[in-house]
C-alpha cells in the first residue's frame, strides 16, 4: 500500500495494515493498531471483524474513540 493510499484510510478514520503488529496469519492477539485518530498506540481489539471481514474493530484508550484497522487480506 503507498504512503498515499495509507493517508487517505487514515484519514477516514481507518487504520491501514501496516499500523499493527499483524503477522501472515492476521493479528496477534495483543495487537496494537495505531489510532488514526489520535496517533496513539494504546489501543485494544475489540473485534476480529469489524464493519465488514477484511477489517477489525480496534478502540483507543487514549481518545476512546473506536476504529476499523484494515487487516492484510
Ligand atoms: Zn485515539
Amino acid at each position: 500500500m503507498s504512503p498515499e493510499g495509507r493517508r487517505k484510510l487514515r484519514n477516514y478514520g481507518v487504520a491501514p495494515p501496516e499500523d499493527a503488529d499483524a503477522t501472515e496469519d492476521g493479528l496477534t492477539p495483543d495487537a496494537h493498531a495505531l489510532c488514526p485518530h489520535c496517533g496513539s498506540s494504546d489501543t485494544r481489539l475489540l473485534s476480529e471483524f469489524g464493519s465488514t471481514a477484511c477489517k477489525a474493530l480496534f478502540q483507543c484508550q487514549a481518545c476512546r474513540e473506536t476504529f476499523d484497522y484494515f487487516k492484510k487480506i
